[in-house]
């Protein structure tokens, strides 16, 4: 489970990647003529996008950052930044937004803070986007990557923390430097947004078409050095798709509370968003998988590996509980033991190979008595053990009974007497009138009666009387 996210995508996935990618330029090309359309003004709305921005980017960047912990693939660590970026300076950029908490904007921001951490939130994801393809290399994207000293480690998560520093910086940068007004002045514009100036709209334009052409540089590097080979790659061009539709739809129309400043705003939630979802989505994938091999590893260890019947830890644990609902729900519970007949003799003569397919087959036989709820294990060497919930003694008796019959229809040659391998059987049951039997005197009345069984003359069943486990009540030979 090397995690879906570096898995090669299948065709399925392209085509649902693809599909998106399609209804993201689609709805650029319906709003981008009506772009400068004004819409009724909701003030809550930038800061809303802005704290679903913060918060997917802060999910997405500490979901790729324990993908990276896990695969110790710098891409991972290094796209990590790039949200861990995103996510402290759209925070910032909220903090800086006049209006929003303070008149002026919190953090001593000046007229033109806020537009400018806008300016580096677009341009630094786009940027850190092709640092992340930069530092990906072929063996780590495709193959699972050899876990690497704690050290290394260290440094992979300096790729997530640097950037979010680096966003702090600039945002210390624009709060105490009086910098220029920037080309997206009217980002930051007080509410309501003054009209700005034509030289304005062409300085904006400028900034955003920067923004734009970082944007499908992005693009054009993730399909150069990824191939859109990975889920990943796929849906890391689809949130720069839905970066490059923000930055062209704010550079088609630079007033806010228009179509395209809303649909602008909803692309930048995008953004991060559709990696969050894939992560998420690939978090429960891999859950579902985990419980899947963890139920397959639970079902493999209580086999008997040589029988594929039960084994004795299996049994250890499971009768144990049988014992306590039979007693809980005064229930009867009964206990066959079996033991094969003279099979040291058949090992003698043929060998351990086939004494083990001997085995399997005795053992086959044995299961094929099973009813619902009961269970059969390899005791031990070539002892099996057949628990019967809900069975009275009778019952027990008439199963072992026929249990033995099917061992002697297997018609397996041996050179013991009678000539065919044989079972003896010992059958115990609690419950019995004025007796408290408890799993250990269960086994032991079992154990008792199937020596008895032995001592009898073998290939039959023997049940342990309700006196006490040590003796036996009846020997009933085929
Ligand atoms: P009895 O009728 O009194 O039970 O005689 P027995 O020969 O079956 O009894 P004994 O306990 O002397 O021998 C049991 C044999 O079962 C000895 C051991 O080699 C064999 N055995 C135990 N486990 C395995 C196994 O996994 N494979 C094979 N081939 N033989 C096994
Ligand atoms: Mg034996
Ligand atoms: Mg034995």
């Amino acid at each position: 489970m090397d995690g879906l996210l570096i898995a090669p995508a299948t065709r399925r996935q392209a085509l649902i990647a693809s599909a998106c990618a399609l209804a993201i330029l689609l709805t650029l090309a319906l709003a981008a003529p009506r772009a400068h359309e004004p819409l009724p003004a909701i003030a809550a709305f930038m800061p809303m996008c802005a704290l679903t921005v913060f918060t997917t980017s802060g999910i997405a960047a500490f979901l790729l950052g324990a993908r990276f912990a896990a695969t110790r693939m710098p891409m991972l660590g290094a796209l990590g930044g790039a949200y861990a970026f995103t996510a402290i300076a759209v925070a910032l950029q909220l903090l800086m937004f006049p209006g929003v908490f303070t008149r002026n904007g919190l953090l001593g921001a000046g007229p033109h803070s806020a537009a400018w951490m806008w300016i580096f939130w677009h341009a630094g994801f786009a940027l850190l986007v092709i640092v992340a393809e930069l530092v990906r290399t072929r063996a780590s994207a495709d193959t699972p990557t050899p876990v690497q000293p704690r050290a290394s480690v260290a440094r992979g998560w300096l790729l997530i923390a640097a950037p979010a520093a680096l966003a702090a910086l600039l945002g210390l940068l624009v709060t105490q430097i009086d910098l220029v007004q920037p080309w997206r002045a009217s980002t930051a514009a007080p509410l309501p947004s003054p009209t700005p100036g034509l030289a304005a709209h062409f300085a904006a334009n400028l900034a955003g078409l920067a923004i734009c052409a970082l944007n499908l540089a992005a693009i054009a590097v993730v399909l150069l050095k990824g191939r859109l080979r990975l889920v990943l790659d796929l849906w890391i061009v689809v949130a720069l798709l839905a970066s490059f539709v923000d930055a062209a739809l704010n550079t088609l129309s630079i007033e806010r509370f228009t179509l395209g400043w809303y649909v602008a705003r909803v692309f930048s939630m995008l953004a991060p968003g559709v990696l969050v979802c894939v992560l998420v989505w690939e978090v429960s994938a891999l859950y579902r998988q985990l419980a899947e091999v963890h139920a397959s590893l639970v079902r493999t260890s209580a086999r008997d590996a040589l029988t594929r019947v039960y084994n004795r830890s299996y049994f250890d644990t499971q009768f144990l509980l049988a014992c306590e609902r039979a007693a809980q729900q005064a229930q009867p519970l009964s206990l066959v033991m079996f033991d094969v007949d003279h099979f040291k003799r058949y090992n003698d003569a043929y060998g351990h190979l086939q004494g083990d397919a001997c085995l399997a087959a005795v053992a086959g036989a044995l299961a094929r008595m099973q009813r619902p709820g009961d269970f059969v294990a390899r005791y031990g060497g070539e002892e099996f053990a057949l628990v019967l919930p809900d069975t009275d003694a009778q019952e027990a008796y008439a199963i072992a009974g026929r249990a033995r019959e099917a061992v002697v229809e297997l018609m397996i040659p041996t050179p013991a007497a009678g000539g065919q391998i044989t079972v003896s059987a010992g059958c115990a049951t609690s419950g019995l009138a004025d007796v408290t039997v408890t799993p250990t005197a269960l086994i032991e009345a079992a154990d008792a009666a199937l020596y008895a069984a032995k001592r009898a003359g073998r290939n039959r069943v023997a049940i342990a009387d309700s006196n006490g486990a040590d003796s036996v009540a009846s020997s009933l030979s085929s």
